[in-house]
This record gives C-alpha cells, sequence and structure tokens, in this order.
C-alpha cells in the first residue's frame, strides 16, 4: 500500500497567527483575566481542549452577541473566523480588553462587503447557515443574504446591483458553478469569489492528484468547514471514495487493505501532529489504530 501524502498541510496562516496571538496572551501577565474566546479559536477538538487546559474560558453553543451577556470583566478573543461590527462595539461597551485573531482573509471579505454595501450593492453571501464566519459576515448589515443550492432564488429581491461572495473556506468550484446558475437568473450578479488560498490550494492538490489514488484520508475536525470541503471535493468533483477522520481512532474500522493508493490531506485548522501519527502508523503497517499524542503536542 502506497501513501501519499498531498501537500499543502499543516496550520494556515490565519490559524498559526490566531494560536500565537493566544499564547502571547497565557504568557503575558499583564492580560487581564479571566480570558474568555468568543467560541473555538479554530475548528480544531483538539487545540480547542489545549487552550481550555492553559486556562482559556471558551464559549459555545450561542450567537457572539448572547456570549458577550455572560463576560463582565477580564479580556475576550475573537476568533479566526471574525465577528461583526455589533460585537466589538459591545464588547467595547462593556470595557473588555480585546484581543482579535480574525483571519486576514477574512477581514478583507469583510472590507469587500462593507465597500460594496456603500456603492449600493445587496450581498449574496455563499456560505454555510451556522458558520461563525457567517455569523460575523451576516451581522454587518441587513442588506446581506446568505444563499446555497437551496436557496429559493424567487426570495432574492432583483436589485440592479448584486454582488456574489463567499465563505473562505467553501469549494472553488462550487462557488463557480453556484454562479453560474444565480447568474442565469440574476444577469447583473457580479462575483467575488474569495475562498482562500489555503483552502484553494488543498482542494486543488486533491484534483491533481486524482488519477493516482483510490482513497483519500482528510484528517480534520467534522466541524471543520474546509476539512468537510476536502472531502465534499475528493467524492464529488474527483470521484475518490474520501474519509473525513478527526486523528488516528478514526481509522479503528476502516479495512485499508482494500487500497493501494492512498492520498492524506488535512484541512487548515489540523495540527501535523495527527497527520505524522497516521502516516507512521500506515507506512510502519501499525495497526493499533489508538492516538498516543498529548493535549500540548496540538499547540506546540
Ligand atoms: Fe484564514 Fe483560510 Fe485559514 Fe480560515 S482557512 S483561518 S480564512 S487562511
Amino acid at each position: 500500500m502506497d501513501i501519499i501524502k498531498l501537500n499543502p498541510q499543516g496550520f494556515c496562516k490565519g490559524v498559526i497567527k490566531a494560536i500565537n496571538i493566544i499564547n502571547k496572551a497565557i504568557d503575558d501577565e499583564n492580560i487581564k483575566r479571566p480570558i474568555y474566546m468568543l467560541g473555538n479559536i479554530v475548528h480544531n477538538r483538539n487545540v480547542v481542549q489545549a487552550f481550555r487546559n492553559k486556562g482559556i474560558i471558551i464559549l459555545e453553543g450561542k450567537p457572539r452577541l448572547d456570549m458577550l451577556n455572560e463576560i463582565n470583566e477580564g479580556t475576550v478573543i475573537f476568533t479566526a473566523h471574525g465577528v461583526s461590527d455589533a460585537v466589538k462595539e459591545r464588547a467595547i461597551k462593556k470595557g473588555l480588553n480585546i484581543i482579535d485573531a480574525t483571519c486576514r482573509d477574512v477581514n478583507h471579505v469583510h472590507d469587500i462587503i462593507k465597500s460594496k454595501l456603500q456603492e449600493g450593492y445587496d450581498i449574496l453571501f455563499y456560505g454555510k447557515p451556522n458558520h461563525p464566519e457567517t455569523e460575523g459576515v451576516v451581522g454587518l448589515s441587513d442588506r446581506i443574504t446568505i444563499v446555497d443550492e437551496n436557496t429559493d432564488f424567487n426570495q432574492i429581491k432583483n436589485k440592479s446591483k448584486i454582488l456574489l461572495t463567499c465563505q473562505t473556506t467553501m469549494s472553488y468550484l462550487d462557488v463557480v458553478s453556484f454562479y453560474q446558475q444565480i447568474k442565469a437568473r440574476f444577469p447583473q450578479v457580479e462575483l467575488l469569489g474569495e475562498v482562500c488560498n489555503a483552502t484553494r490550494t488543498r482542494q486543488a492538490a486533491i484534483l491533481e492528484n486524482k488519477d493516482n489514488l483510490d482513497l483519500i484520508i482528510v484528517v480534520g475536525d467534522p466541524l471543520s468547514n474546509n476539512s468537510k470541503m476536502l472531502q465534499q471535493v475528493a467524492e464529488k468533483k474527483a470521484n475518490i471514495k474520501a474519509l473525513l477522520v478527526e486523528d488516528i481512532n478514526g481509522l479503528k474500522d476502516v479495512d485499508l487493505s482494500l487500497y493501494n493508493r492512498i492520498g492524506i490531506t488535512a484541512g487548515a485548522s489540523t495540527p501535523d501532529a495527527i497527520v505524522e501519527e497516521i502516516i507512521n502508523n500506515l507506512k510502519n503497517n501499525n495497526n493499533d489504530f489508538v492516538s498516543k499524542l498529548k493535549f500540548e503536542d496540538y499547540i506546540r
């Protein structure tokens, strides 16, 4: 069995920036305590738990404005997915110390949308409805509508200026095909596809290697949109069976002897240590699919 590591891999620049910012805050005694995080810093359970172990209080499961109601003192961290202006203003009003770990690519999408709104455009945002990045974008204006393949186009107001843009972690091929669909109905629609480079290059690597592979293992958290998109690109665009596993434990019940050439890719928030453990086990024919990693391995 050949194991082929598809590149690029490792944390993307946005995740690296977020992890560095938070590690710095943890080490700085002058940063106001307690330190809260509005949601998961990145969509990787292991990374999040590693920060919990270092004393960060992570709020989950509700809109960011509601999470802020639970914080009355200390420091609040905005995650790599970005927040709306309303969240920033509420945090300032509450007198909280703010640490903004928003990825530069997400900030870029916010800037584009704000400038197009000022020019009179209505915005269609191709993204996952319950994702924090979408929440941050949609909170910018009530002239932004979330759209996807299930949207009833009759509900879209037919304005003279319409911009279609997208969540940074979507499949870039899906963005183009969705644009073509919507353009047939609204010819005036303009596209600014904002799939980030980290997401795009990982998807492209699957398509480039598709003829050489009979299985792809995507290593990533089931909540990570860019990881889910890698699985989708492999299955729907490259026609290769793809497994999404969080770590080596996810391979326990898989009969890998059915495959000759296995490609390994990973989401932009998947720690290298997890991928390396999988590759080493498979290359050494070690069928003991139990992870030996410790939390500190994930954010070192
Ligand atoms: Fe930024 Fe892209 Fe990484 Fe998200 S996946 S943090 S948008 S670089």
